[in-house]
């Protein structure tokens, strides 16, 4: 059989732990024997970092700049924890938040559904795709205890002086005070990011704040995502017959739990941090949801959105059988490949990412699966693989061709 050819290398950012062992899996049995893989290689594994002290995964950032797509293998956040373990020179930051910052993206998150693994949620038949705008509110805030009575005030300085002033709260005794902001030219990144992702997976795309409450601050991101809407998306969304929907926050939980699924839910920080694991554990498993990080000017970083499995790796390292489940590291690489056949207008690349998921899908909807999956499964009969024994049953549906 002919390999498929490809003309643009993807950027393949390599990672840590069990993720690691499962990548290289992955690439033998079910890449390379299909694809005549092109990557340009970025070892983003602990020790790599720390050799070059993080310079690594900025040039891995910048490539995928260049290139435009680039696929990750998860990696260790270093903690002080993992500093003692590989005797690191630094608390090196989170390459995911390094990469995000170049790349200045959004995250979208997404259930990858099968048969057999059933949402606790009965409505939902298609998946929810989870967009958390990733900068500032909260997680950027500025805190005080309050000791006692006192006036608080928020004051803005201006670089010419001029001063804007408001009383938060006269306070008669202590309590607390908090002080966030954002950036209109963040929010704008975030829509376009959303709009552009919308358009590119042809799903509607919800986005909902408490601009009731909020009349400046939530008021802003409807109004920036409104303004980008009908000056650069709407004539599109048109064409591709989806819609850009509006409401309050509270209005868009209840209207999720009632839906059908099937749209992208763009979420501020801290709304898209709770719902997003509100959402993964009812579609069933963290094992099963897929990570895209995709920049206002359409560059694309594909991973799985769990993290290295670090309790399986150590049961790996010491000769145990591991029951990992590859999936969302799979449609990581089909993700990545199927983007690069659509920009390089390789039919024969997309339509192998294709079947590289069917073959997934048909796999587990027989019978065969991680252990993770068959503790929740509804199906019969099943059959609990390993690590590698999963990746080869994928592999041999591949080749035989015959998918559900
Ligand atoms: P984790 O790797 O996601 O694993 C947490 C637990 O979830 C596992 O112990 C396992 O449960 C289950 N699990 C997750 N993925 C699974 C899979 N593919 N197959 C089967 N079970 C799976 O999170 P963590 O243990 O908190 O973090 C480990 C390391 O990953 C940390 O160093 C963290 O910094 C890093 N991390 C990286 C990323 C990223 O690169 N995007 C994201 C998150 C975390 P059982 O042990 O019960 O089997
Ligand atoms: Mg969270």
């Amino acid at each position: 059989m002919e390999k498929i050819a490809m003309k643009t290398p993807l950027v393949e950012m390599d990672g840590d732990e069990m993720t690691r062992i499962l990548w290289k899996m992955i690439k033998e049995e079910l890449i390379l024997p299909f694809v005549d893989l092109k990557t340009e290689y970025y070892d983003l594994g602990l020790a790599k970092r720390n050799e070059t002290n993080d310079q690594i995964t900025v040039e891995s950032a910048q490539a995928t700049k260049k290139y435009g797509v680039a696929v990750k293998c998860a990696t260790i956040t270093p903690n002080a924890a993992r500093v003692k373990e590989y005797n690191l020179k630094e608390m090196w930051k989170s390459p995911n938040g390094t990469i995000r910052a170049i790349l200045d993206g959004t995250v979208f998150r997404a259930p990858i559904i099968v048969k057999g693994i059933e949402p606790n949620v009965r409505t939902w038949k298609k998946p929810i795709t989870i967009a958390r705008h990733a900068y500032g509110d909260v997680y950027k805030s500025v805190e005080m205890k309050v000791p006692g009575p006192g006036k608080a005030e928020l004051v803005f300085t201006g670089r010419d002086g001029a001063e804007m002033r408001e009383t938060i709260q006269e306070f008669q005794g202590p309590g607390v005070l908090q002080g966030m902001h954002n950036l209109n030219s963040s929010i704008e990144s975030f829509a376009r990011s959303c709009f552009s992702y919308a358009l590119d997976t042809k799903q509607d795309l919800w986005f909902a704040t408490k601009d009731t409450i909020s009349k400046k601050y939530d008021h802003t991101f409807k109004d920036i995502m409104q303004e980008i809407y009908d000056a650069e998306y709407a004539d599109k969304f048109r064409e591709a017959g989806i819609t850009y929907f509006y409401t309050l926050i509270d209005d868009a939980v209840a209207r999720v739990m009632k839906s059908e699924g099937g749209y992208i839910w763009a979420c501020k920080n801290y709304d898209g941090d709770v719902m997003s694991d509100m959402i993964s554990s009812a579609f069933g498993s963290l094992a099963m949801m897929t990570s895209v990080l995709v920049s206002p000017d359409g560059c694309y970083e594909y991973e799985a959105a769990h993290g290295t499995v670090q309790r399986h790796y150590y049961k790996h390292l010491n000769g145990e059988e591991t029951s990992t489940n590859s999936v969302a590291t799979i449609f990581a690489w089909s993700g990545a490949l199927r983007k690069r056949g659509e920009l390089d207008g390789l039919a024969d690349l997309a339509a192998f990412a294709d079947r590289l998921e069917a073959a997934t899908i048909s796999t587990i909807e027989e019978g065969k699966m991680t252990k993770d999956l068959a503790l929740i499964t509804t199906l019969p009969n099943v059959t609990v693989l390993n690590s590698e024994g999963f990746i080869k049953a994928v592999r041999e549906k591949l080749e035989t061709g015959e998918q559900a």
